[in-house]
Parts: structure tokens; sequence; C-alpha cells
């Protein structure tokens, strides 16, 4: 695209697929051309760090962190050609009018996140993105199960909030098959048993 404008890239898919893997990819190659970055990533996700972008398999990249959309325009400095951003959906409030902004007035939006939820349900604010985005890319993981590619991120943690925030042995990738909307009984019932604390089993009864 030709230098001034703007546009918007949604990377999405479940946990595991490669979402900040490609975010900081991209980023990184915005890095040495030379253009102006900036990077955004909501306070909530501090599981590693509360300035970088950390991917599963410890690539990082230096972040801002922002407490809500609005905060990423606070924060904007105004030179800034590529914007990234990671774990959208915990801003989901705004933010697509946030990047709309951003794209409108000539800014590259890079946004890495969920398409959907905990139960397979589409998760904001990546369904509206889709919609306004120029460039979509879905990634897939590989399911832990079965070993095919795997669109759906399956908690293993009994809880009904829409976000936990976790990462090894609180989710895993599964295939649609092999999904199971929510947590399947038998791992409740594993749950229940002290033993089984630290890491579910995650074979069905008869299987
Ligand atoms: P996301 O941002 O989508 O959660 P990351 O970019 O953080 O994903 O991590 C992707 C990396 O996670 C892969 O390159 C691989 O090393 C690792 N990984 C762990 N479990 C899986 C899985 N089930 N499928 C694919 N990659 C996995
Ligand atoms: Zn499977």
């Amino acid at each position: 695209m030709s230098s001034g404008v703007g546009w918007i890239e949604v990377i999405c898919g479940p946990m595991f697929s490669g979402k900040s893997e490609e975010l900081i990819r991209r980023l990184r190659r915005a890095q040495i051309a030379r253009k102006r970055v900036q990077v955004f990533k909501p306070v909530i996700d501090d599981r590693y760090s509360k300035a970088e972008i950390v991917s599963h398999s410890d690539l990082r990249l230096n972040a801002e962190v922002v407490t809500d959309a609005a905060d990423i325009l606070k924060k904007m400095d105004w030179r800034t050609q590529v914007v990234g951003i990671d774990e959208p959906n915990f801003l989901a409030d705004g933010l697509v009018n946030v990047a709309q902004q951003l794209a409108d007035s000539g800014k590259q939006v890079i946004i890495a996140g969920l398409d959907t939820d905990y139960m397979g349900r589409p998760f904001s604010p990546i369904p509206d993105l889709l919609c306004v985005a120029e460039s979509i890319t879905k990634m897939l993981a590989i399911c832990m199960r079965c070993g095919n590619p795997a669109k759906h991120t399956q908690r293993l943690v009994e809880t009904e909030d829409l976000i936990v925030v976790g990462a090894a042995g609180m989710y895993e990738a599964r295939c649609r098959r092999c999904f199971e909307a929510g947590l399947p009984k038998q791992e409740v019932l594993e749950f229940a048993r002290p033993q089984a604390q630290s890491r579910p089993r995650v074979a069905k009864a008869g299987s």
C-alpha cells in the first residue's frame, strides 16, 4: 500500500495458534523498515511481564500497558506509523472505534486476539474488527487430543467467568471434534480430587 494510507490487520484464532508470534514478526519487520512503531497490551494481562508482549514460545517485544481502548489514544505519539495491539479481548469496549480512528489517520494497525471464547462463541471485539479490517489472518493451533488443526480454546478449569487469565494447564487447543464447550463434566469430577489439582486428566469416560 502507498505510504500515508492507513489500514487494519487482524490476526485471530485460539490460544497457542501463534497469534503473538505473528504479531511480533510483523512488528519486527516494521522496525527493520525503520518505521515508527508503538505496541500496546492491556494491564490485566500480566501473566509474564508488565511491559512486554510474550509468546508461548518466549518471543518478546516491548509494549506499553493500557487500561482501556481510550488509553491507546492518550498514549499515542501521532508520528507513529505502525500500531500493534495484543490481547484485544481485554479492551473490547471502544477498540473498534479507536482502531478505525488510527487507520483513518494513516496508521497501519495490527491486532492479534482470540476470535472465540471458552464456549466457542464469537469473542468481542474480534467479530466487529473483522468487518472493518483490510486484512484478516486466521491462525490454527494443534489439537492436544488428536493432533489435527485446532480452532478452539478448551478451558480446563472450573469457572464460568468469560475471562480467566492463565496459560499452560488452564487452557489447551482443541479441534472441532475434540472441543467440549466449557468444562467437560469428567474434568470437573477430576478436579474435585486432591491428587488431580495440578493438571486435569482429560480422558472422557468410555474413551
Ligand atoms: P497465541 O498468541 O495464539 O496464544 P503464541 O504465539 O503465544 O500463540 O504461541 C505459539 C507457540 O506456542 C507455538 O509456536 C508453539 O511453540 C507453542 N505451542 C504450544 N502448544 C501448542 C499447540 N497446541 N499448537 C501449536 N503451538 C503450540
Ligand atoms: Zn482433536
